[in-house]
């Protein structure tokens, strides 16, 4: 395990404040919450920070439902969340994405900040006997483009790196429209979720929008008329502490027995949680047959880019959206 001081600032100001200093991603000095992501690639000498600073006791862990919507503090627990008996109600994709993700113990630790930030599960990047990894070592190639990428994204992608955005969470909460509140040591803003992960591009080790020292404090759910009729279809290789192959969160209004709104998000197959607008916009006023749901599935397919082994995740995720829009459709 690679050996680190870790910090235990008094407040979150000095939180900041230390970690302002070190610069964007792997730097010197990184913050470490519930530990389940960080520990393991530590463990790995995939990161090798020379300070970690613990968030600790120093962000919220309410969770808040009420007439505008959803608040999460960033330190809630994943399984807090999941618990909720407002999220389940009202928000049940979020609640089913994070059952549906890692283990009960993981869930106990983890926090819904860490969640969102987690780094890939690219087996190429969390070994470092591979040497060609751009998103660990800047410039030194990737392993996956010509190697084993069943896993990997079809859309994002470039030529520096094709790595799959691993968090369930995510892909529900840019379904519902969240927003992420952000505070760094020049003060808050609040960032669209959809945004706050960058594409690749040229710069793959660069993930995030975040500044250098910014925390992710809370995430805001708006209330929305397809929050309640919302579910999260995870597709896996295993029925339990598996990522995804591939997922669809959906989210929908119904007038009777046609869809007023969707909204879809996928995970699995983007370099980052995955809007698909021309399969919203096709199921607008679409009733839950087979035939109008499979043909607004097949537009999701535009601009993905196979790389062989994980071709098959083109024809996988419009069979994933059409089982969940079935699903979220006959609920109540
Ligand atoms: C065995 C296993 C199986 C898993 N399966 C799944 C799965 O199926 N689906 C899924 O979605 N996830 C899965 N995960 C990932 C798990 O959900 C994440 O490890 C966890 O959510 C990270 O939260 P944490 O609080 O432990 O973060 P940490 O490990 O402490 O931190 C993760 C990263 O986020 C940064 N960070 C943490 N909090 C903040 C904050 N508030 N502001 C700014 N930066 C912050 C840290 O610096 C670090 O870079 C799995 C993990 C394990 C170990
Ligand atoms: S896909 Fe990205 S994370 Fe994986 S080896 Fe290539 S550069 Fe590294």
């Amino acid at each position: 395990m690679h050996p680190f001081f870790l910090e235990r600032p008094r407040d979150l100001e000095a939180a900041i404040a230390l970690r302002a200093q070190a610069g964007r991603n792997d730097a010197p000095v990184e913050y470490i919450a519930g530990g389940t992501d960080m520990v393991q690639l530590l463990q790995e000498y995939v990161r090798r920070p020379e300070r970690l600073v613990s968030l600790a006791g120093l962000l919220d862990n309410r969770i808040e439902v009420g007439p505008q919507g959803l608040r999460l503090g960033a330190a809630a627990t994943m399984a807090e969340v999941a618990a909720h008996p407002g999220v389940i109600e009202q928000f049940p994709v979020i609640s089913e994405a994070l059952l549906e993700s890692a283990s009960p113990q993981v869930r106990n630790q983890a926090t819904i900040g860490g969640n969102l930030l987690q780094r890939t599960r690219c087996p190429y990047f969390r070994d470092v006997g591979y040497e060609a990894c751009n998103k660990r070592a800047p410039g030194s190639g990737c392993a996956a483009i010509g190697g084993e990428n069943r896993w990997h994204a079809v859309f994002g992608t470039s030529e520096n790196c094709i790595a799959a955005h691993p968090s369930d969470l995510a892909v529900a909460l840019v379904a519902l429209d969240a927003v992420v509140e952000v505070k760094g040591a020049d003060g808050e803003r609040a960032v669209p979720l959809v945004d706050l992960h960058r594409l690749p591009a040229d710069t793959p080790h660069i993930e995030t929008v975040l500044e250098p020292g910014e925390v992710i404090a809370a995430i805001v759910v708006p209330a929305s008329p397809v929050a309640r009729r919302s579910h999260y279809l995870k597709v896996r290789d295993r029925a339990s502490f598996e990522f995804a192959v591939v997922s669809a969160a959906v989210a929908l209004e119904m007038d009777g027995t046609r869809i007023q709104q969707a909204h879809i998000a996928l995970g699995g197959v983007g370099t980052k949680p995955w809007r698909v607008p021309q399969v919203e916009a096709a199921l607008g006023g679409a009733s839950l047959d087979l035939a109008p749901l499979q043909k607004a599935a097949a537009l999701a397919a535009a601009g993905a880019q196979g790389r062989g082994h994980n071709d098959f995740k083109i024809e996988l995720m419009q069979r994933a959206i059409v089982r969940a829009v079935e699903t979220a459709g006959a609920r109540a």
